[in-house]
């Protein structure tokens, strides 16, 4: 974590010390929540739409705040140690930066619709079997959540793993000015933010703009199954480093460096090979053929950093990975439930659906989904597609849940008529009808956006049980 004088903070952030003489006082860390006040950090207050954490920054000194963050148009500022600044989220920002070049780290962005912190999860480790590494935490991916994640690295990391989100154009831009990425990763380009953005193009521009503030000679680690990825790399106006070389990875043998070579579906995982690690099947304690994908991403960070084949499987058997993805839960009367009601796009249902299907030995296969949100005038459509998805010989049983879902339920009934389909608009009427339906052999998939709250469900079918 950052630990420094005031008065070197003040200059790392472009700011001025409102008194010289506070200029000894120790920071250890920052942080922006003032309900997370932790003694002798710095105070950074945010300005949002709705919120001004200048308001509190009386009360984080008088807590124990070492000092704190103000901007300037805010008035004036509370007693006690005060760094002003022009503004305060490019103060905390310019202050991570500052830190980060200082540590002297090695960086690897990593950005994509689906598979962000899966693949961030795989990368640390896989290069945490030789390296000090420290990765984002949960998916604080954003343009506060980077910086903080910065802040939070302890001084002899040697290379830091970085998750970065984003919902719109220069996003990600802002996030590659700041972390200066060495090898960045671009897991895939799905639908996801589609609202904002407009087009599937418009996205991949979007996720290419983490290369605009890459190191020379740079890695870019790419979904090559993904034709808009090499598309706007070529366009004129897409911001390169000098002496960018690329990798690609993906099903597709004909035009990646990397591809699954064989893989085999057992309960708890996946063994695979790939073109490059031909020679023993890599153990993935985690389900879905994506989730192969993903490492292949990861595998190419590994091999750039000159992992041993050695140190992969290991680092593979000690996969950690961020809270409530694709979840096995099984119920206490034995009914297999898939959790991922963490959040959903069109991409990722129907990588879920894969999971589903890919499980064997289960009476019935039962798929519980929920509206995906966010993804503008073409919504519709996208839910009737995941619903003939599902229906296409891949679940046996199919729940729907929300307004936008009515639409998969109806694609579904068409697609094959026989197959049973039931839509709710009322998350405890589906969940009581479901546990009249369900079997302890049967398998259970749920998942839609983070807004429905499907967990619900799951936590209505494991205390029915
Ligand atoms: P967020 O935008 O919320 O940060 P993320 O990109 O970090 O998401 P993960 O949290 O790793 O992604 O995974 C989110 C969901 O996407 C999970 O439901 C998972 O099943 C699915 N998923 C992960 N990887 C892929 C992939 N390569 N292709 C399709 N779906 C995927
Ligand atoms: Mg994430």
């Amino acid at each position: 974590m950052i630990t420094k004088k005031l008065g070197e903070v003040a200059v790392m952030c472009g700011g001025s010390l409102v008194h010289d003489h506070d200029y000894d006082i120790r920071m250890n860390g920052v942080f922006t929540d003032s309900r997370k006040l932790v003694s002798g950090r710095l105070f950074v207050p945010l300005v949002g739409e709705k919120f001004d954490g200048h308001a509190y920054a009386a009360a984080a000194l008088e807590g124990g705040a070492c000092g704190v963050l103000w901007q300037r148009d805010r008035g004036v500022p509370p007693e006690g140690p005060v760094i002003v600044v022009e503004d305060t989220l490019i103060a905390l920002q310019a202050l991570a930066k500052a830190y980060l070049a200082e540590v002297g780290c090695r960086v690897v962005g990593i950005t994509g619709s689906n598979g962000k912190t899966t693949t961030k999860d795989m990368v640390y480790a896989l290069l945490g079997t030789t390296f000090k590494v420290h990765k984002t935490g949960g998916n604080f991916n954003n343009h506060i959540g980077l910086p903080l994640t910065i802040l939070d690295m302890p001084a002899d990391t040697e290379i830091a793993v970085l998750e970065m989100g984003m919902s719109g154009r220069h996003e990600i831009e802002t996030l590659s000015a700041i972390a200066g990425p060495e090898v960045a990763v671009i897991t895939n380009i799905g639908e996801a933010h589609l609202l904002q953005l407009g087009s599937r193009h418009e996205i991949a521009r979007a996720k290419l703009e983490i290369i605009s503030g890459m190191q020379p000679g740079g890695l870019l680690i790419y979904h090559g199954d993904e034709p808009l990825i090499p598309l706007v790399l070529g366009e004129p106006d897409t911001v390169k480093p000098e002496g960018l070389k690329t990798f690609t990875f993906g099903m597709d043998q004909n035009v990646n460096d990397d591809y699954p070579t064989g893989m085999m579906f057992h309960s708890k995982g996946i063994i695979f090979t790939s073109h490059l690690h031909p020679d023993k099947g890599l153990e993935l304690p985690l389900l879905g053929q994506h989730n192969v994908i993903n490492c292949l991403a990861a595998l190419g960070v590994a091999s750039y950093f000159g992992i041993s084949e050695d140190k992969i499987t290991e680092g593979l058997s000690g996969l950690q990975l961020t809270g409530m993805r694709i979840e096995q839960i099984t119920a206490p009367s034995g009914l297999t439930l898939l959790n991922d009601a963490y959040n959903a796009s069109p991409l990722s249902m129907k990588a879920a659906i894969d999971v589903l299907d890919s499980l064997k030995g289960h009476r019935h296969k039962i798929a519980v989904l929920g509206d995906m949100l966010e993804l503008g005038p073409k919504e519709r459509e996208f839910h009737a597609e995941v619903g003939e998805y599902a229906a296409d010989g891949k679940v046996d049983m199919l729940y729907t849940y929300g307004a936008l879902s009515e639409e998969a339920a109806k694609a579904a009934r068409i697609k094959r008529p026989d197959l049973p389909v039931y839509h709710f608009s009322d998350k405890k009427e589906l969940a009581s009808h479901l546990a009249g339906q369900v079997n302890p052999k049967d398998i259970v998939l749920i998942k839609a956006s983070r807004g429905m709250k499907m967990e619900e469900i799951v936590d209505a079918l494991v205390k029915e049980d």
